[in-house]
């Protein structure tokens, strides 16, 4: 899995850095226009320190990848997305070797931790619109027979629909929810960053044909 893992952190830096004036952008239009540096900022020290992971455990990364969200990424997104990698890391902790019929739950075990800290569901206008349809499929469908990738893949269309969801909602959670009926009529820039993310994985895994 390690590799794996550096390969998905490695390319989401990338795709976060390629989109950090659109992340920004989206943000200035219903929050403070910080979203896409703050990630960037993060993901840039994530790459950084990667070389220092090599002898780690996949739950040791994920919580120095936790650790480092929270620290340099700064705003809602940095606290919440740390959150979802200390959960994860919790969920795999003791696992000797990752199943398929594992990844829902780590995936839900992260968003739980984005729900529990941001006091926040579905439907609120937030990076869980795209989050949650994505870990719902993935949980429904992971015993068909198909491989990972297509299950992904699948996902990724439900995670598309959650994200795009949000330009029609009012902000409930958030700066955005500052603005009340303003925030409506925008994409929200968490939902926005989170889909970047899930397709990343998602073209990491297709690559593979696991
Ligand atoms: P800040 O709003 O502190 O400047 P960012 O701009 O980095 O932080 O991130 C904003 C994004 O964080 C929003 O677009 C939204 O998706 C997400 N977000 C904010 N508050 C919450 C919350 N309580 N629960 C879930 N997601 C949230
Ligand atoms: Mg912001």
């Amino acid at each position: 899995m390690q590799k794996i893992i550096m390969e998905i952190i490695n390319r989401i830096a990338e795709i976060i850095h390629e989109n950090k004036d659109y992340l920004t952008d989206l943000d200035r239009a219903i929050g403070d226009g910080d979203h896409g540096i703050n990630l960037n900022r993060g993901l840039l020290k994530i790459k950084e320190d990667a070389e220092k992971y090599s002898s780690l455990s996949d739950s040791e990364i994920s919580n120095k990848i936790a650790m480092t969200l929270i620290s340099n990424v700064g705003g809602a997104s940095g606290a919440l997305y740390g959150t979802a990698f200390m959960k994860m890391a919790a969920y795999i902790k003791d696992k000797e070797n990752i199943s398929k019929n594992d990844i829902p739950n780590i995936f839900s075990a992260g968003i739980e931790g984005i729900k529990m800290r941001g006091k926040s569901d579905v439907g609120e206008k937030t990076m869980l619109d795209t989050l949650i349809p994505f870990s719902n499929y993935l949980k429904e469908n992971i015993k068909k027979e198909e491989k990972l990738n297509i299950i992904f893949s699948e996902a990724l269309e439900k995670a598309k629909e959650g994200r795009d969801s949000t330009i029609e909602m009012l902000a409930k959670k958030g700066r955005a929810s500052y603005l009340k009926e303003r925030s409506i009529g925008h994409l929200d820039p968490g939902a926005a960053s989170s889909y970047m993310i899930l397709e990343t994985i998602t073209d990491v895994l297709r690559g593979k044909e696991i």
